[in-house]
């Protein structure tokens, strides 16, 4: 359907825990974030049915994230039973990838197309330092999981913080040259932790990208499978792209497409409003499929023209990436 502001809403990103194996510094602090319990998030049952009901206002795209999704028990199930709504046709997952050798067949024979994984640096003492339990190399295994199944293509989201990251660029573009590997540069965005960041952290597109053309020549690189927001580039001949993502630079509002479901059950139709619709207890009601899509369509119809985040904060600081779903 099309919002007040005559964009197509029909991608759902959808958390499906709070919970994570990882304790990346920018997105959850050391010890975690107050879980919720067993019943204060949605079944597997209640999310298939918010996507059953989502179909019905035009969404054919869903993105399954967290938290860690991974960690979610009866993850499989859900894949499943989302591939077999024929309305949707396409459905992708990010991960920190640490599980993705123990789940990647199971997940490509449930009908995942597709996988992000997240991955900031290259330097095994860093990852760790970066997500203060992981290992580098349950990345890379992940990694190599996702090509042997054959998910297509694999991206690549890395988050650039400067002084943390930035001097490790060219490293990724590099990687590019020789694997099929779709890098995605992010910008840090003030949210939860990374909200008391000191702003110099910031590391904007514009910066990135002249990090790059320093060395070397970037052509437009031709439109991947499930594109978003970020532009694509590559080397001349490489196997791999570079795209960039600039939340706080340069605004892609204008083109929007999505809504997030949050584990707990809320419906957020712009990750930087506070703003949410209490689905859960609409479920818990007993609402039906179509009773649901009314309640959806009227957020839709309240989602925000644009967001006002910038590198001094956002404002909603109570709440990190990992609980509304990244
Ligand atoms: N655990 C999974 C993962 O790490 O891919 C999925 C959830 S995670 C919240 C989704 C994405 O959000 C990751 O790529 C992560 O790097 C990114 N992210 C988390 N906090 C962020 C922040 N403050 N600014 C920009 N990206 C952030
Ligand atoms: Fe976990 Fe992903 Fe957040 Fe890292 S970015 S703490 S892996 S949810």
């Amino acid at each position: 359907m099309l919002d007040n502001f005559a964009r197509e809403i029909n991608y759902l990103r959808v958390s499906v825990t709070d919970r994570c194996n990882y304790r990346c510094v920018y997105c959850m602090p050391a010890e975690g974030v107050p879980m919720h319990c067993r019943d204060e998030i949605l079944s597997l049952e209640e999310i298939l049915k918010v996507i059953k009901s989502s179909t019905k206002l035009g969404i054919r795209k869903i993105r399954l994230t967290g938290g860690e999704p991974l960690v979610r028990k009866g993850i499989i199930n859900l894949v499943q039973g989302i591939a077999r709504i024929p309305q949707i046709d396409d459905i992708a997952l990010t991960t920190n990838g640490a599980l993705l050798p123990a789940y990647a067949t199971a997940l490509k024979e449930a009908g995942l197309k597709r996988v992000n994984i997240s991955l900031d640096t290259l330097k095994p003492d860093r990852f760790r330092q970066i997500t203060r339990v992981g290992r580098l190399q349950d990345v890379w295994a992940g990694i190599e999981a996702a090509w042997e199944e054959g998910f297509e293509p694999v991206k690549i989201n890395t988050v650039v913080i400067r002084g943390f990251n930035d001097d490790e660029i060219l490293d990724f573009v590099n990687l590019t040259k020789k694997l099929p590997l779709h890098i995605r540069f992010i910008e840090l965005m003030p949210i939860g932790v990374s909200d008391k960041f000191p702003a110099d952290k910031f590391i904007s597109v514009r910066q990135i990208k002249a990090k790059i053309s320093q060395y070397e020549n970037l052509e437009v690189a031709k439109k991947l499978a499930g594109n978003g927001p970020a532009r694509y580039y590559k080397i001349p001949g490489a196997a791999g792209s570079i795209g960039f993502i600039s939340a706080l630079s340069d605004h892609f509002c204008g083109q929007c497409n999505r809504l997030r479901l949050t584990s707990e059950g809320k419906l957020r139709p712009c990750l930087h409003s506070p703003q949410e619709v209490d689905l859960k207890a609409s479920l818990r009601l007993g609402l039906s499929e179509e009773e649901l899509a009314e309640v959806m369509r009227q957020a839709v119809l309240s989602k925000p023209e644009g967001h006002t985040m910038n590198a001094r904060g956002w404002g909603d600081n109570n709440r990190t990436m990992s609980q509304i779903g990244g």
